[in-house]
């Protein structure tokens, strides 16, 4: 059997994974808070557990791991949006939520087994915060319930810091009825115009961190395997959840392996809105960039180290996707078709996965298959890694790598990135490619040229530049180039 090695921050080692029941491996990754577009870096931890995931059904079996992933539908970000829109609360989180699900599929994301929504969980955090005041774990002031720091000796212990060093370090939000600063909320009041439930301590809602550990516990007990999410949540989040349900459930544990993503920066920036580099998987998606150059690029970079998303690896991971998808798309007769590998993929791929989802290694074993065309170990590979060798053929092999330059495009082939080639559907291009080449032939033939001036003139209205020669016709979209008109013309 596989050796699973991961880096756990609780220990700060990389260590042996050992499951507490094979059976069952349990996963708890936290989720997005639902009032926008998931932006780039939000992708970066789906799709790091989306591999460990399939990783630990690959070893232990499809049937004996269960992934949950929160969505947190009750936030005052979400309020504030709704105030802003004048819409109500459960649209907006439900049309996100929908958009979270889509764009995460595009690449290539499989749903986790549970996906609880904070809200449909309210009654289980309230039992779990009665208990902490039970224990004296918490107390209610002012229609808050604060959880007591210095209660848990521990506290701290995930992200190495004191509760002086936090109180130093952190902005945090001091409030009359805090007993100390560290103290965090529980369970806040709400107006008559914010989301509220019912509760002991009057009309309210819980903070962010009850979340976690009421779904948690619900859905994969008070003692599981691996815990994860982004290195921006390791405090307070995490330090937060770990107190809450390691003080409701004293000697359970919780969590054994804390896995944390480093964050996705954009051409060594920070992405931000100021700087004009911030920009959502949904953006890329309508640019045309395939969802499996999101993941590619992502995969390139291992979890624990800063990622840079770049143009050059974007153009580096979709020309790869592409010579994959040549190889895949004329298999020999003799063959097995990719889709349903022979094989499993080499221990050599898995093992790279297994240690501490070495993602860039496993790469460039891909690109070794690739080099020496070992199709079946290059599909069992890819499929591992949550790329379809079947959907690589569909998206990628549709333009001809002879053909295909950065600046232009000729013969059959058309431009597929630059500016003005963003949002362009590259499929209703071709289609123009072959049918001006088909008018061309029927125009030489008749000696008319109306059929083929009119269309030249509607793509060159279209902001597409039409170029035509002895060897073919060169279409280049311009930067007024318009794809909705392009497609009125179909
Ligand atoms: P949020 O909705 O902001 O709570 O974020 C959802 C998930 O995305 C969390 O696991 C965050 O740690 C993660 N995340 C947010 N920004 C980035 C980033 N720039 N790079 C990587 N992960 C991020
Ligand atoms: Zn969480």
């Amino acid at each position: 059997m596989t050796t699973i090695k991961l880096h756990n921050t609780k220990t700060r080692k990389r260590e042996e994974f050992v499951p507490i029941d094979p059976e069952n491996v349990r996963m708890y990754v936290c989720g997005p808070t639902v009032y926008d577009r998931a932006h780039l870096g939000n992708a970066r931890p789906v799709i790091v557990f989306d591999v460990l995931y399939r990783l630990l059904r690959h070893v232990y079996g499809p049937d004996h791991v269960t992934y949950v992933r929160n969505f947190t539908d009750v936030d005052d970000k979400i309020n504030a949006r709704a105030a802003e829109s004048g819409r109500s609360i459960g649209e907006i989180t439900a049309e996100t939520t929908q958009w979270f699900l889509d764009d995460m599929a595009a690449v290539g994301a499989l749903e986790p087994d549970h996906m609880p929504r904070a809200t449909a969980y309210v009654p289980q955090m309230v039992k779990m915060i009665e208990g902490l005041i039970a224990k004296r774990h918490a107390y209610a002031a002012k229609g808050h319930v604060l959880f007591a720091v210095e209660s848990y000796k521990e506290y701290g212990a995930l992200s190495g810091r004191s509760i002086d060093d936090m109180i130093a370090g952190a902005r945090v939000e001091v409030g009359p009825y805090k007993r100390n600063p560290m103290d965090f909320v529980l369970w806040k009041p709400s107006d008559a115009k914010t989301p509220g439930w019912k509760s002991p301590w009057g009309r309210g809602r819980p903070g962010w961190h009850i979340e976690c550990s009421a779904m948690s516990y619900e859905l994969l007990g008070d003692h599981f395997d691996i815990h994860g999410g982004g290195n921006d949540l390791m405090f307070p989040h995490h330090e937060n959840e770990i107190a809450q349900s390691c003080c409701a459930h004293p000697g359970s544990g919780f969590a054994n392996v804390w896995m944390h993503n480093e964050m996705l920066q954009v051409e060594g920036k920070k992405m931000s809105k100021s700087l004009g580099n911030f920009f959502t998987v949904r953006d890329l998606l309508d640019q045309g960039v395939p969802g499996e150059v999101i993941r590619f690029v992502m995969l390139s970079t291992h979890y624990r180290k800063p990622m840079d998303w770049t143009e050059k690896k974007r153009e580096d991971a979709e020309k790869t996707l592409r010579k994959i998808a040549q190889l895949f798309g004329e298999p020999a007769l003799s063959k097995p078709w990719p889709s349903r590998p022979s094989v499993s993929p080499p221990q050599e791929f898995v093992d790279a996965l297994a240690n501490d989802l070495n993602t860039s290694l496993a790469l460039s074993l891909i690109k070794k298959y690739l080099k020496n065309h070992q199709e079946s170990e290059l599909a069992a590979s890819l499929r591992l890694l949550g790329f379809y060798p079947d959907a690589l053929v569909d998206k990628f092999a549709g333009v001809r790598m002879d053909t295909f330059d950065n600046e232009h495009v000729s013969g059959a082939s058309v431009e597929l990135r630059g500016e003005a080639g963003l949002g362009m559907n590259v499929h209703t291009l071709q289609n123009f490619v072959s049918r001006l080449q088909k008018v061309r032939e029927e125009a030489i033939q008749t000696k008319n040229f109306t059929q083929l001036d009119q269309l030249k003139a509607a793509l060159t209205a279209a902001g597409v530049e039409v170029r035509m020669s002895k060897t073919g016709v060169d279409l280049k979209p311009t930067a007024g180039f318009d794809p909705a008109k392009l497609e009125s013309l179909l």
